[in-house]
C-alpha cells in the first residue's frame, strides 16, 4: 500500500531514533515544568504529557483540559522542546492547535472507534501538523490501517504509528501483549510509515521499559515514546510504569542501536514471535494445571482414582491424530501429552493424598 507522506523529521541525536518523553498526565504546573526541565537537561527533543485523560472508569483523574495546555506551552517556551499531546475529539485538536502543541497523537480507545477517528479526521482537514496513530487496544490490523488511513485522506502527510501493544484476557506479563508480528506486518504493507513504540503501555511496569526499548531498537523501529515523571510514584495515572527523567537517561543511553536495521521478518524479530508464542503455550499450560487440581478435588471427593485410563487413552489418541492432520508427527503430540499428563497426575496426587 502506497501512502503519500512527507519525513516527520523529529528531532534525535546522531541518527539515533527519537525519543518523546514526558508524564503520562499533566497534573500540576509545577509536575509538568520540572519534569520538561528534567528531560530538556538530558537532552531530550520533544515532551509528551496527557491532558485529557481517556479513563476506563468515570471518577479517576481524567486530565486537567485546556488548564494544563498554556503549561505545555510554557514548556516549548523555555525548553525548546516540541511538545506532544492526546487528542480524542474534534474541540482537542482545536484547543491542542490553538496553544501551539507540535504533535498531536490519536489514543488506543479512540482509534478503535471509526466514528471518532473520521470527526478527528474532519477536524484535521487543511491542518499541517504531525499526527501519530496509536494501535486500537484490540489486535486487529485493518482497523489500525483504517484509522491511518482517515487522518491521511484528511491531508495529514507527517504521519506515524505507535505500537503500544494489545489489551488480552488472560494474566501475563506484559499490560498490554506486543504481538510483534502486528507492527511488523504493519510495515510490511505501509514501508514509508514511521513506527514507534511505546514501552511503557506495553510493559506496563518500570522493569520493562529498557527491554522493550532495547526489542524495539532490534526490530528497526523509528523511534520512542516512554512515560517519564519527576517523581513516578506520586504520578496521577499510570504510576507503575513511569520512570525519572534520570532512570530514562540512562535506558536510553545504554540502548544500543544497530546500523540498517530494517524492520522486516528478519530472525529477531520471527525469534520475538517464537517468545510471544511461547509466553501463551505457558498461560495456557498454567491453566491447565489449575483445572486439573480443581478436578483432583473433584476426585477426591467422590472417592475417585487419579488416573482414569480411559479418559487418558482418548486424550492421546485424539491429539496425536489432530497432530498430523497439523503437519506433526503423532509420536510427537503423544509425548508431548504424556509429559504433561505426567505432570498433570504429579500434582493431582499432591491434592489427593494431602
Ligand atoms: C497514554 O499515552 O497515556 C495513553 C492513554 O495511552 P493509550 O492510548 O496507549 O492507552
Ligand atoms: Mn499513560
Amino acid at each position: 500500500m502506497n501512502f503519500e507522506l512527507q519525513p516527520l523529521n523529529f528531532p534525535s541525536d546522531n541518527k539515533r531514533p527519537f525519543v518523546i518523553a514526558g508524564p503520562c498526565s499533566a497534573e500540576t504546573e509545577e509536575q509538568v515544568m520540572t519534569t520538561a526541565h528534567q528531560l530538556a537537561e538530558k537532552g531530550c527533543h520533544m515532551f509528551r504529557g496527557g491532558v485529557w485523560k481517556p479513563r476506563t472508569k468515570p471518577g479517576g483523574f481524567e486530565g486537567q483540559g485546556e488548564k494544563a495546555l498554556p503549561w505545555m506551552a510554557r514548556v516549548k517556551q523555555e525548553t525548546g522542546m516540541l511538545t506532544a499531546t492526546e487528542v480524542a475529539t474534534p474541540h482537542h485538536v482545536e484547543l491542542a492547535l490553538k496553544y501551539g502543541i507540535d504533535i498531536l497523537w490519536v489514543g488506543a480507545r479512540t482509534s478503535a472507534n471509526p466514528f471518532a477517528v473520521q470527526e478527528l479526521a474532519d477536524s484535521l482537514r487543511g491542518v499541517d501538523v504531525p499526527v501519530l496513530v496509536k494501535n486500537p487496544v484490540s489486535p486487529d490490523l485493518e482497523l489500525w490501517i483504517g484509522a491511518l488511513q482517515r487522518i491521511h485522506a484528511a491531508g495529514i502527510r507527517r504521519l506515524g504509528a505507535i505500537h503500544r501493544g494489545f489489551s488480552s484476557v488472560d494474566q501475563k506479563l506484559y499490560r498490554n501483549t506486543p504481538l510483534w508480528h502486528i507492527p511488523i506486518e504493519l510495515h510490511r504493507r505501509i514501508p514509508n510509515l514511521p513506527v514507534v513504540c511505546d514501552p511503557s503501555h506495553i510493559g506496563g511496569r518500570r522493569d520493562l521499559i529498557a527491554p522493550l526499548c532495547q526489542q524495539a531498537m532490534d526490530m528497526g523501529f523509528d523511534g520512542l515514546i516512554v512515560e517519564s515523571h519527576c517523581n513516578p510514584d506520586e504520578a496521577w495515572s499510570d504510576a507503575k510504569q513511569q520512570v525519572t527523567p534520570d532512570v530514562l537517561d540512562f535506558i536510553i543511553d545504554r540502548l544500543v542501536v544497530r546500523d540498517n536495521v530494517e524492520m522486516t521478518e528478519s530472525l529477531a524479530s520471527m525469534r520475538k514471535q517464537i517468545d510471544d508464542m511461547d509466553d501463551h503455550l505457558m498461560d495456557l499450560l498454567t491453566k491447565r494445571m489449575r483445572v486439573s487440581r480443581e478436578i483432583a478435588i473433584y476426585k477426591k471427593e467422590h472417592n475417585m482414582g487419579v488416573v482414569q485410563t480411559a479418559r487418558y487413552s482418548e486424550i492421546l489418541d485424539k491429539r496425536g491424530a489432530q497432530g498430523s492432520m497439523c503437519g506433526m508427527s503423532a509420536s510427537f503430540v503423544r509425548r508431548v501429552y504424556e509429559a504433561i499428563h505426567e505432570e498433570s497426575v504429579r500434582q493431582q496426587m499432591e491434592i489427593i493424598n494431602k
